[in-house]
């Protein structure tokens, strides 16, 4: 007698918890992990009252973020949200516009856009990359657009279609040469949001680097946190000043007058968080390894399993591994809900990609493409824990 197959759910479980020696208790997703200066430099704000607007380890951690990134500017706000909402108003996006974004991201790129009065329009996204399928979009716009007086129009909505925004799918980086070029071609602004992909790199040169102004995050389950808070990259020095502006309320820099000459925003990190952050920018290299070793030893491990792969970095990029991602064979996507539950019972905090933006009630009657492979993608996904402890045991 033939002896049935274990299930998928155990099999992947037992290899999880093989993998990163964490043989009982809870496994999360993503945890952050302090183990530098942290506190010291968390203690230091409060010991000399330096917590709030005002402080030094803001312009610090921005210039940590440059030098790391190797951008000319970093501009650092209070969430990722809000450094797209400021990239997305630099980029000339205005109310009535439509902005490209993938169906399969975080809700925050929608609503970004939405924050403008401009509407998402969903494209597609490839196997390859995980992230926007260029040579569809292309094709797409070559369709449905026309170029009047240098700008993009919807021929279907009649609206001008602005920018493109190319997410770095859980820190795989989008293939950016022939995004930008597509991009050029119809005229739309670029904007990156790199939020999950600190420490990405897309042929050589970090991400953010190649669109006009990008975002980071770094809420507390991303590959660095400053408990919230986010930043504004670019190489264009007006807009770096801009976006400083803008995210400072708008005010014009005197010692007493309350001067503002626009409507801002409070969007400014506070030196608080900042502090944290320089301090978790000094072990983002250590971070860097840890989770490169727990993405290796993971997808030799996973090898062995039927009806699945591990997604690993493709030609071109060096990616973060922030979450690493199994992808289940088409034959098999249907038992994704009952693999989930398993490793739930187990304590074991696997999760889903997200519901597609397309699908959520916000945004259902937003423009779109045929997103068949952003449908394939999220059936298939399943995100395992990718903390960068669990590589200590690896
Ligand atoms: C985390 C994230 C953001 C920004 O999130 P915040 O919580 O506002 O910092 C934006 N886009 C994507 C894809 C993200 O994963």
């Amino acid at each position: 007698m033939e002896t049935a197959r274990r299930s998928l759910g155990t099999e992947i479980v037992e290899v999880i918890r093989r993998v990163t020696g964490q043989a009982g208790g809870t496994l999360p997703l993503h945890e952050p992990e302090f183990s530098g200066n942290e506190w010291t430099y968390v203690k230091e704000c409060i010991d000399t009252g330096w917590v709030s607007s005002v402080g030094a380890y803001v312009d610090l951690f921005e210039k940590r973020l440059q030098e790391f990134t190797g951008i000319r500017y970093a501009v650092a706000v209070v969430n990722g949200t809000a450094a797209l909402h400021i990239c997305l108003m630099l980029s000339g996006v205005r109310p009535g516009d439509e902005v490209l974004i993938p169906s399969l991201t975080f809700i925050a790129t929608a609503n970004a856009v939405s924050y403008c009065g401009a509407i998402p329009h969903f494209v597609d996204n490839e196997f390859r990359t995980l992230g926007l399928d260029s040579a569809k979009l292309q094709d797409y716009l070559q369709d449905i657009t026309e170029i009047r007086s240098g700008i993009c129009y919807n021929k279907i909505t009649g609206r001008p279609i602005r920018a493109v925004i190319p997410m770095h799918t859980f820190g795989h980086a989008v293939d950016m040469d022939r995004l930008v070029e597509v991009a050029n071609r119809y005229s739309l602004q670029v904007i990156e949001d790199a939020a999950e992909a600190l420490g990405t790199y897309y042929k050589g040169k970090h991400v953010g680097n190649w669109g006009t102004l990008a975002a980071l995050s770094f809420n507390g389950n991303k590959i660095i946190t400053t408990g919230g808070g986010g930043a504004i990259l670019t190489n264009d020095e007006a807009l770096a000043k801009k976006a400083k502006h803008l995210s400072t309320t708008a005010k014009v820099p005197h010692s007493w007058e309350y001067v503002h000459d626009e409507i801002g925003y409070n969007y400014r990190l506070p030196n608080l968080n900042a502090a944290l952050g320089c301090a978790q920018m000094e072990q983002l290299p250590v971070y860097l390894e840890k989770k490169r070793k727990l993405a290796e030893v993971y997808c030799k491990s996973f090898s062995e399993i039927d009806g699945l792969r591990f997604y690993t970095e493709h030609e071109f990029t060096r990616s973060n591994y922030w979450l690493n991602v199994l992808l289940l064979d088409v034959s098999i996507a249907d038992q994704k809900d009952e693999i989930l539950r398993i490793a739930h019972s187990e304590g074991v905090m696997v999760r889903p990609a997200w519901k597609l933006l397309h699908q959520l009630d916000p945004y259902r009657s937003c423009p779109q493409m045929n997103l068949e492979t952003a449908g394939q993608l999220a059936s298939r996904i399943i995100n395992i824990p990718s903390s960068v402890n669990l590589a200590d045991q690896a």
